[in-house]
């Protein structure tokens, strides 16, 4: 058993001095019922309502993944494939923060905090990820300029992307190279190198704004801390 206020608190609606205010002035809940001592203990099966509005009960959880390739973004699959989901505890329902396509690996974020995913999705906030992408055919220098300038498709704009060549390897026309974009369009990475005249031969994502992956190996995951999350908001 809690104190009412402190529950409150927690819950991240005010402080727990403003809590004892709200207690004071009637505008708590507990069952349905109006409480007005701020000491009131409450457990975990109580419900209660602040200003009208329900407490969340849920803790919020956000896992960073090293996604294997192989493995789909969704809750479940009609072809029966592995979800990434299958990798982590079932106690909670979790969703992946955007997708990436069944062959791409690398960071995955999970959560089920919807108002974090609606804002790491949303392109207003200009979260920089990278790719790693191992690449059939050769980019030109004109090519570079123009990922670099923003590429425009018959059917999609893509903003200016940062580019950085790893690796070329002229006998086997392939080279490596890493793209950092802010948007997270339908399988971006893949056609903006179509658009190019390439094709993808592996994709990894190797960081999500100023995370990483690092020492996780593929299928591995871990809890994001509090700091993290603040960092990415
Ligand atoms: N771009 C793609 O084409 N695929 C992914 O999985 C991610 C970005």
């Amino acid at each position: 058993m809690e104190r009412l206020q402190k529950v409150i608190a927690q819950a991240g609606i005010c402080s727990r001095r403003k809590a004892e205010a709200l207690i004071a002035r009637g505008r708590v809940r507990v069952n349905g019922e109006v409480i007005t001592e701020p000491g009131t203990k409450v457990s975990g099966s109580d419900t209660i309502e602040v200003n009208g509005q329900r407490l969340d009960k849920e803790e919020k959880v956000y896992y960073l993944m090293n996604k294997p390739k192989g493995t789909i973004c969704s809750v479940s699959d009609d072809k029966d494939r592995k979800t990434v989901l299958d990798y982590l505890p079932k106690d909670r329902r979790i969703y992946p923060v955007g997708r990436l396509d069944y062959d791409t690996s690398g960071i995955l974020l999970l959560t089920n905090d919807g108002e974090f995913t609606n804002r790491m999705i949303h392109p207003r906030y200009h979260i920089p990820k990278t790719y790693t992408i191992n690449l059939q055919g050769m980019l030109s220098p004109e090519d570079v300029q123009t990922l670099k300038s923003g590429l425009k498709t018959k059917t999609e704009t893509y903003q200016p992307a940062r580019v950085r060549i790893l690796q070329k390897d002229y006998t086997r026309d392939r080279m490596i190279l890493e793209l950092t974009i802010s948007e997270g369009k339908n399988h971006q990475v893949k056609n903006m190198m179509e658009a190019l005249g390439c094709e993808v031969r592996r994709l990894n994502r190797k960081s999500f704004g100023p995370l990483t992956a690092e020492g996780l190996k593929p299928g591995e995951y871990r809890r994001l801390n509090p700091h993290e999350v603040k960092e990415l908001l």
